[in-house]
């Protein structure tokens, strides 16, 4: 029969491996471009929080630093009520009202003095080795140094009044001498006339607000923070933290930016562009804040900001003052992804998301492959079916034909003495027998297919049953000419048979030997022990099978191409019969053969 190539599933299953490909293609750039625009966003959101973070920090401490820029006179007088005053109003407006721990007063060339905040005036500051450094280190600044180092100290200058918004400007510049003061408007910088001290509390900083504003910047935990000294030595960290930061930003920062906080905390403008204008309100005062886009000075690395105080007529002033914001500050805040960083967590979860679309891909691709070798199978077992119906009727139309014509020959009364009569008697018998033989095998095939049949597995001489199965053949042996050769073990261990079933067996293989013979009219039937199995071996001397059908002769309706072209009848039935019984037994059927040189089945069954 003629098999067409299955061009239009060919054509099909290319069609849809190709979609899956560019599918798979369109993902894999797909999730570049996304992996490339979430980066980007992460990036962003980081930086933000890490700023919102800082801004929240610095805010609370520009508070405490710009809310005691009082009247120096007073203090000077030891006149407390303006500080008492201000620190009031700072308790009422921070979140943290436990901040500050302790303020004083040190006036130029005078003893340091408390402030006492029950009852509002200064007392004698306690001999305290801290306290001693830190008044230390403000004389020996010899500038405004509005935070001490590491000491949670923050030294406000005492400043002549109308110079307040100076002491400001000043703390940016880390070279305050070299400050330019624009010739329009020339200035000399204030000398500070006494400092107001406010010791922070170091618990409360590190304790509560950096934990409180990780938590509130960084809910998700998906970012590790970290805030580290000057000397690089880490004061609060909610995780390790490496060195390659995602988004950083200062604290302790006091730069002009967060200036306005101190007077109007709801304007707040972002630092102006290169050369651009914005106003902010200082003190009170309005006051025009400009960035140089490239007038002097510079110091290396540094930022210019101008602060213009806007006053009429001939005051007007101009200040311009340089620094690093982040450079120039006591701590830096660092943010790290915890998958050690954004770029580690993008890559990680583009590989895991492509690896998961490519193996979706193998998946169907494998699905696809799946279903189109089972409909191949499905479609040559129903054309086997198929082929299997038309040899049978084949089968049976020449016996059905020679009873009819023995038959009729009787009924017409051709045959008319008693040997004539016998003869077409044994036609009839012969026939019948083939005929019933044939349904036999099909019947017995249907019945082990449908797993309905029994075996009555019973220990049992096997060499007696494949005795048995070569006297059942010995007519179509010798009507053949077959020269047998048997060589049948009378001591082999008993093993658990099935003796009509083995017999079927032995005979199938029999009648294939013949079948197959191709003119060379031996065969040779053996039993032996070996191996922990007990083995009947057919082999014959007939055409043999390909490599290619070995494979596949065991499966049911299955035929050679070539004994099919060779018209030598059959059903595909018996080999898969045989395996059926041989696995009932617990054992297995094999073949060895070469076309050409005859084939050699061997059946083994399994010792009890
Ligand atoms: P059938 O003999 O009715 O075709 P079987 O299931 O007994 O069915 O055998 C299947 C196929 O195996 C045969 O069609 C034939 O091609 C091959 N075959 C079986 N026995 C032999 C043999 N002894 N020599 C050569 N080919 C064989």
């Amino acid at each position: 029969m003629k098999r067409s190539t299955p061009w239009v599933t060919i054509g099909i299953v290319a069609a849809i491996v190709g979609l899956l490909t560019v599918f798979m293609a369109l993902l894999y750039n797909w999730q570049l471009a996304a992996s490339v625009a979430e980066r980007e966003q992460l990036q962003r959101r980081a930086e933000a929080d890490t700023k919102m973070f800082a801004d929240d920090f610095n805010r609370e401490i520009q508070g405490a630093f710009f809310n005691f820029q009082v009247d120096p006179t007073k203090v000077v007088a030891g006149d407390a009520s303006e500080i008492a005053a201000r620190y009031d109003y700072w308790k009422q407006n921070t979140a943290y009202p436990d901040l500050i721990d302790s303020i004083y007063a040190l006036p130029s060339g005078a003893p340091l003095v408390r402030f006492d905040a029950a009852s509002k005036t200064f007392a004698p500051a306690p001999t305290d080795q801290n306290l001693a450094k830190i008044t230390e280190k403000i004389a020996n600044a010899g500038r405004a140094t509005p935070v001490i180092d590491a000491g949670y100290a923050l030294a406000v200058p005492l400043m002549p009044f109308e110079e307040k918004v100076d002491t400001i400007l000043v703390r940016r510049s880390p070279d305050k001498e070299k400050a330019v003061v624009t010739a329009d408007a020339p200035m000399e910088l204030p000398k500070p006339i006494g400092h107001i001290i406010v010791l922070l509390n170091e618990s409360v900083i590190k304790e509560k607000m950096l934990p409180e504003l990780a938590a509130k910047h960084f809910p998700n935990g998906d970012f590790k923070v970290g805030v580290t000294d000057r000397a690089g030595q880490s004061v609060f960290s909610t995780a390790q933290i490496g060195e390659t930061l995602d988004a950083k930003a200062s604290l302790f920062d006091l730069t002009p930016d967060h200036l306005i906080w101190v007077a109007n905390r709801e304007m707040m403008p972002k630092r102006p562009p290169a050369g651009g204008d914005s106003e902010v309100v200082l003190n009170q005062r309005i006051e025009r804040r400009s960035t140089l886009p490239d007038g002097p000075p510079k110091v290396e690395g540094g930022e210019t900001f101008t602060i213009q105080m806007k006053e009429s007529g001939a005051n007007r002033r101009t200040t311009v003052v340089t620094g690093d914001p982040l450079n120039d500050s006591e701590w830096r805040l660092g943010v790290e992804h915890t998958a050690g960083s954004i770029d580690a967590f993008i890559r990680g979860e583009r590989n895991r998301n492509l690896a998961i679309g490519f193996g979706i891909y193998l998946l169907l691709l494998g699905s696809i492959i799946a279903i189109v070798y089972s409909s191949l199978r499905a479609k040559a077992f129903a054309q086997r079916q198929i082929d299997f119906v038309s040899s049978v009727s084949h089968e049976f139309r020449t016996p059905l034909a020679v009873i009819y014509s023995a038959g009729e020959n009787l009924a017409d009364g051709v045959a008319r003495d008693s040997s004539q009569v016998e003869r077409y008697g044994d036609l009839i018998k012969g026939e019948g027998k083939k005929l019933s033989a044939m349904v036999e095998q099909i019947l017995e095939f249907a019945g082990a297919r449908s797993g309905k049949k029994q075996y009555n597995l019973v220990a049992g001489d096997l060499s007696a049953a494949v005795e048995k199965a070569l006297t059942d053949s010995e007519p179509l042996l010798k009507e053949g000419g077959f020269d047998v050769e048997s060589n049948l073990s009378d001591n082999l261990p008993n093993a658990k048979i099935d003796r009509e079933a083995i017999e079927t067996a032995v005979r199938n293989l029999i009648q294939n030997a013949v079948k197959y013979s191709n003119g060379t009219r031996w065969l040779k039937v053996s039993t032996e022990n070996g191996g922990g199995a007990i083995k009947i071996v057919v082999e014959d001397g007939g055409i043999g099978i390909s490599d290619a059908d070995k494979k596949k002769i065991f499966e049911p309706f299955y035929r050679a191409k070539d004994v099919v072209d060779a018209q030598i009848h059959g059903n595909g039935l018996g080999l898969s019969l045989v395996k059926e019984i041989a696995e009932a037994h617990g054992g297995k059927v094999s073949v060895d053969s070469e076309i050409g040189n005859g084939s050699r089945f061997v059946i083994e069954v399994p010792l009890v």
